[in-house]
């Protein structure tokens, strides 16, 4: 008999093809509403393997799933996985690292772009039907290229932000990194740097660190008072790394001079959010990985992680707290 799994969201095609030849299977096919918690559960009951992204998976989830050996999430980041119930029941968590950093990257730098010249904020001005007289101080922002990226997290996407900066911009790199990465000091001239003084050199101060106890609001207000006021602050990694109340006061009181933002404290972003009401912020819905081709291939290796696990097979990409 083949293996039973249930994968908790639409997935392609041919990734679904692929999850057919090894296993049986449930989709939940809803791309606009989640699977309700209590369905979840009942659902994870017989499962062996389970894709689960976007979803708590702890002691609660994991209580009643007596067969389950494998929880995919189609992400890098499994902030949502709780590590110390997998080990206990003895579940394998999986991630999906490296198919997406130059994807990350690139949207990571388009938010560099938008801060610095302020794409997002004048985009919204000429929809309103403004122009302005030429050439108009009123639009100035801030150059990007040569000037000083302040990367907190010099992991395997912060190395990919590192490079477009380096060698596509000229910009001088400085990180803060909890282990010193001599190969990136040696291939970006990359100098690492103490929290506070990366924050008080760096032109564009980029986030992309996991969320953890240790990075939980990393970025408070203290930390925002260290930034320059020319200074821009990405958010590329989850919405918690920041004190997202102490980022509205610092952007109304332009203490800093941009913020552009990927990631949120809530997401969906409720709709009386302060930010949606701030000139100075550049927002996109946690889409740093959404192209066709990195979400697929993301996918896909989700899959493949959650039929290596169901088989009893070490997954490719067991996430390190489990290893
Ligand atoms: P990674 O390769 O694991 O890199 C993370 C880096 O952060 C590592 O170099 C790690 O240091 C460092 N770090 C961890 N905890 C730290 C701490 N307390 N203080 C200082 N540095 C710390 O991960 P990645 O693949 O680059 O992804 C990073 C994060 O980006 C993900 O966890 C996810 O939350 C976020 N992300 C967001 C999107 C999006 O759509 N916006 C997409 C993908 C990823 P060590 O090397 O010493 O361990």
């Amino acid at each position: 008999m083949k293996p039973y799994v249930y994968i908790a969201h639409p997935i392609p095609a041919h990734v679904e093809a692929y999850i057919a030849e090894h296993c049986e299977y449930k989709i939940w096919n809803d791309e606009n509403k989640k699977v309700p918690q209590d369905q979840l559960k009942e659902e994870l009951k017989s499962a062996d393997g389970a894709i689960l992204t976007g979803y708590d998976v702890d002691e609660t989830l994991l209580a009643d799933a007596e067969n389950l050996k494998v929880v995919s999430t189609v992400s890098v980041g499994y902030d949502r996985y709780d590590t110390a119930a997998l080990k206990k029941h003895n579940v394998y968590g999986t991630h999906t690292p490296h198919v997406l950093d130059e994807t990350v990257a690139d949207l990571i730098f388009g938010l560099v772009l938008s801060g610095g010249r302020r794409i997002a904020e004048l985009h919204e001005y000429v929809k309103g039907g403004h122009w302005g007289l030429e050439p108009d101080s009123a639009f100035y922002g801030y150059d990007i290229h040569q000037r000083t990226l302040g990367l907190i997290g010099m992991g395997r996407i912060g190395e990919k932000i590192a490079k477009r900066a380096r060698f596509g911009f000229d910009m001088d790199i400085r990180y803060y990194n909890r282990s010193r990465k001599p190969e990136m000091e040696e291939k970006y001239d990359a100098v690492r740097l103490e929290l506070d003084d990366l924050l008080a050199q760096a032109d564009f101060v980029v986030l992309i660190v996991p969320l953890t106890e240790a990075t939980h609001q990393l970025i408070g207000e203290r930390e925002l008072q260290l930034m320059k006021s020319s200074a821009v602050l990405i958010n590329g990694a989850r919405g918690p790394v920041v004190d997202e109340e102490a980022v509205v006061q610092a952007l109304k009181e332009e203490t800093i001079f941009s913020a552009a933002l990927d990631v949120f404290e809530n997401e969906p972003l409720p709709k009386d959010h302060p930010l949606l009401s701030l000139r100075n912020v550049t927002l996109t819905p946690h889409i740093g990985s959404a192209t066709r081709e990195t979400d697929e291939a993301m996918m896909m290796r989700a899959a493949e992680n959650m039929v290596q696990g169901v088989f009893g097979d070490t997954p490719q990409n067991v996430i390190k707290e489990l290893r």
